[in-house]
């Protein structure tokens, strides 16, 4: 750092090569070294030493971005013309679109003390609160009553019985989420008020009024785009409501109940062992592309997966991706139902993607959230697709049907419920603390703008809607 400064001659491109190289090295070791902290927490929530491997990286990680915000700081200071020149040199080419990037953020940064102080308080402020949340709903146990026999839960096997062929243990695991949730909502309230109230702080000193730049700068989106988006799925509303409200009417329902969403629509499924879901997974895949059947087979072999039912383990499913090892792991609670084989085509999609991201320089290899799901979305509809295909009854299509309709009303309305909720969300924190999720939900204009319009209170109940928005996304 101290023998870097900003370019004055066309041939310091290679030294600025050199700290780009330096920083692409710190970067992969702090994700290889996060990747493995955040799967031993998975497996074990209440391991102490990763946790305290967990403060560790993250001030290590602190310390890494405060450094890398003054690299980008005296880097950008680059006069424009002798920017282009060195951008257009054979050792930088590759990194034009990500240095020009690094210009644009630089807009934004404050000076170099304040820069370190955000990044330094960010450990026990902002990802505090966000490790804070997972802790907690690890610590969860829901008590729920199967067959008349009482089992103590995790919150991830709570909701496994959500896709339950039986609507009574649909409604009483539903019920007994919704009460821990109840529970909970004042420390659900305050976590949610700090994250948000941290970023508004930083915000406000970067003198950013709108609460969206941040995210549309780090997700290369324009605001235009992602209101037209927004829009778009607006206008075709209309088919799931239309969906929800016949799943409802065969359930010999009047309106959707939120219990009854996620139920399969034909009765009488049977479990899916995981080895059969494996098989048809790795069959299907096969049909896309030999790449993908053979990673994902090597994935399997290969142990990268962790989907045992059990109860003291993490909720959210999700894909770790380890870059100096070139591997991925994948992490979740398999518990016999369709879902859950999509969940876990879900997940190999991503740990696919990082495959294909291998030969990528590790500075360009980042992707914003609005790619991230992409590759995942893709896998799941590869097995919904084939299966479609080779079901052989009307009931064995209808069911699939069902599974398809239930993810797209995911991505349509309840993300854009979410979206919606956020926004609003900030909007009211930014005048202070929002004490009553539920009220908030229930009784502000949110409810007047948000819920009616996309998941009316006649094909959602609306608590369900609360327990809807505050459970996490995989
Ligand atoms: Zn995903």
């Amino acid at each position: 750092m101290k023998f870097f400064h900003t370019p004055k001659e066309l041939n310091e491109s290679l030294k600025v090569v050199d700290i780009i190289e330096y920083i692409i090295d710190i970067r992969m070791n702090l994700s290889q070294a996060n990747s493995f902290i955040t799967c031993l927490l998975a497996q074990n929530p209440k391991d102490q030493n990763a946790t305290t491997l967990r403060g560790k990286t993250s001030s290590i990680n602190a310390r890494f971005e405060s450094a890398f915000k003054k690299v980008q700081k005296v880097l950008v200071n680059t006069n424009q013309h002798l920017w282009e020149g060195i951008l257009d040199t054979e050792v930088l080419n590759n990194y034009k679109f990500i240095l020009n990037e690094w210009r644009k953020k630089a807009e934004m940064h404050l000076s170099d003390e304040v820069e370190s102080l955000v990044s330094d308080l960010m450990v026990d402020g902002y990802h505090a609160w966000g490790q804070f949340y997972n802790s907690l709903v690890n610590s969860i146990r829901v008590n729920v009553q199967i067959d008349g026999e009482k089992s103590e839960l995790s919150v991830g096997q709570a909701i496994n019985l959500r896709s339950h062929p039986d609507e009574e243990v649909r409604k009483e695991s539903h019920r007994a989420l919704e009460d821990k949730w109840n529970e909970q909502e004042e420390l659900f309230a305050k976590i949610l008020n700090h994250i948000a109230g941290f970023r508004l702080q930083v915000y406000k000193k970067r003198g950013l009024e709108n609460i969206l730049k941040v995210p549309l700068i780090e997700n290369r989106i324009k605001e235009e785009t992602l209101n037209a988006m927004w829009k778009a799925v607006s206008k075709y509303k209309k088919p799931f409501t239309n969906y929800l409200n016949q799943k409802a009417k065969m359930n010999g329902d009047e309106k959707m109940h939120s219990y009854n969403f996620w139920a399969p629509v034909t009765k009488g499924n049977q479990k899916i062992k995981y080895e059969d879901a494996v098989d048809f997974i790795l069959e299907h895949f096969s049909q896309f592309g030999t790449e993908l059947e053979s990673f994902s087979r090597q994935a399997f072999d290969k142990g990268w997966i962790e989907a045992e039912d059990r109860p003291n383990k993490s909720t959210v499913a999700f894909c770790a991706g380890f870059p100096l090892s070139g591997e991925s792991r994948v992490f979740m609670t398999y518990g016999g139902r369709i879902t859950n084989v999509l969940t876990l085509a879900h997940e190999l999609g991503h740990a696919f993607h990082n495959h294909a991201m291998k030969p990528v320089n590790g500075m360009n290899k980042q992707y914003p959230m609005s790619i991230a799901e992409t590759a995942s979305t893709f896998s799941e509809m590869i097995i919904l697709d084939a299966a479609m295909e080779k079901a052989e009854s009307t009931k064995e299509k209808l069911f699939l049907l069902d599974e398809k309709l239930k993810r797209s009303v995911m991505n349509f309305m309840n993300i854009h419920s979410r979206f919606l909720f956020e926004k609003k969300f900030y909007e009211e924190r930014k005048e202070g603390i929002v004490s009553s999720l539920k009220e908030f939900l229930l009784n502000s204009t949110f409810q007047r703008f948000s819920v009616h319009s996309l998941v009316t209170d006649q094909v959602i109940h609306q608590q369900g809607f609360f327990l809807m928005i505050v459970l996490p996304l995989s």
